[in-house]
């Protein structure tokens, strides 16, 4: 079985290094995301010998106005690695001003992306799902994984049928609205993140080794016994742009 984390921020542990050679030992592929360019080149030079660990490129939506200098950089490491992340948008308590910066920055990097075709994305879109299901669209040549999706029941149909991928947490698949929208979302678009360490398990950050267990509750909540993991993480990795798909919807 395939087990993942699509969406893991090692670089925000205290000791990313030990972190790694748990991960490998227990050999769950992982997308370790990054909030900014100038930590990009330390997941990488870390994960360097890694097989299961891929560095993703990133400037979170929270950093964006503060860090709108770094989209230079941003451009100049996009052909480093196939994976970006953590980009997107978030409008919690945010100024206009701050989220028009957010909205032109995500515009940049989307833009970017789909220029070289292969890139696969993890978004953030808290309070913002629905710009950041217009500004994706329905046609993106490349993969997208909407992180953490808390949006509403209408932007999800429009997501789901745009082809997109949904990476699920342990928080979801114990509150009740995350419940709802894992019900909603088909299984062959189900991966699994942990987020860590912005997620906790027993009282300690969430790491790739929770994925097992968020896979047993994706499990008992969609009533299913078999391992879609496998699967759906081989056809995220793939070239292969959601054309089965398209044609089922
Ligand atoms: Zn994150």
């Amino acid at each position: 079985m395939l087990l993942h984390d699509t969406h893991f921020h090692l670089d925000l542990f205290p000791n990313p290094e030990e972190m790694v050679s748990i991960i490998e030992k227990a050999k769950i592929y992982t997308i370790a995301v990054t909030n900014s360019p100038s930590v990009f080149f330390y997941t990488k030079r870390i994960t360097s010998a890694s097989k299961y660990i891929k560095p993703a490129l990133g400037l979170h939506p929270e950093l964006a106005s503060q860090r709108k200098k770094e989209i230079k950089q941003f451009l100049e490491l996009i052909d480093e690695t196939r994976y970006i992340g953590e980009i997107g948008l978030d409008n919690l308590n945010k100024t206009s001003d701050d989220y028009l910066i957010q909205k032109q920055i995500f515009e940049t990097i989307l833009r970017a992306c789909a220029d070289k075709r292969n890139k696969i994305l993890t978004i953030h879109s808290r309070k913002a799902s629905k710009d950041v299901i217009s500004m994706i669209g329905n046609n993106y040549p490349g993969k997208v994984i909407l992180h953490w999706y808390s949006g509403g029941a209408k932007e999800l149909e429009k997501a789901i049928k745009n082809g997109y991928y949904f990476s699920i947490n342990y928080s979801m698949t114990i509150s009740e609205s995350g419940k709802k929208i894992i019900e909603q979302i088909p299984i062959e678009r189900i991966l699994i993140e942990t987020d860590g360490p912005f997620t906790v398990f027993s009282e300690k950050p969430s790491t790739p080794e929770l994925s097992e267990q968020i896979f047993v509750n994706i499990k008992r909540i969609k009533k299913v016994t078999y391992d879609f993991l496998s699967p759906n993480f081989k056809s995220l990795i793939s070239n292969f742009q959601f054309e089965s798909d398209k044609n089922k919807l």
